[in-house]
């Protein structure tokens, strides 16, 4: 998508703080942090919800999750303990329509969200 920040960096014509990349996923440092620890783990291809995820990208979803699991290992929240968001249009707060996974952690976390 032409004017997708997040296609931008997938593409390599932004660059982020990358802290994982692979062929089909990419994850950097949130800009505006909510915690010690918050990247975001994003797929190379563009799917703007997830309301637009079809049964074939299935192990996609799957490879976020994974990537978030080594990411939150190599910057030593896993055993701590950490939360992974992905907001949904207006009402959840999505902001970029490109789906993106919110991996927070270093401190403690309060239930419910916001
Ligand atoms: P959401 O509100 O769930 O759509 O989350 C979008 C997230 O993307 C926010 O936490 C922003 O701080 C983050 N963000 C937007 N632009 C950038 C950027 N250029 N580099 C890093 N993070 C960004």
């Amino acid at each position: 998508m032409a004017n997708c920040i997040f296609c931008k960096m997938a593409q390599g014509e932004i660059k982020p703080d990358v802290v994982y990349e692979d062929d089909e996923v990419l994850a950097f440092r949130d800009m505006n942090p909510q915690a010690p620890t918050h990247f975001l783990v994003i797929p190379r291809q563009h799917i703007p919800t997830t309301n637009d995820l079809e049964a074939g990208d299935a192990e996609l979803v799957g490879k976020l999750y994974l990537a978030a699991r080594q990411v939150a290992a190599d910057e030593g929240i896993a055993e701590r303990g950490y939360r992974m968001v992905m907001n949904c249009n207006p009402e959840a707060g999505q902001s970029v329509y490109h789906i993106h996974l919110h991996v927070l952690g270093g401190r403690p976390m309060k239930w419910p969200p916001g």
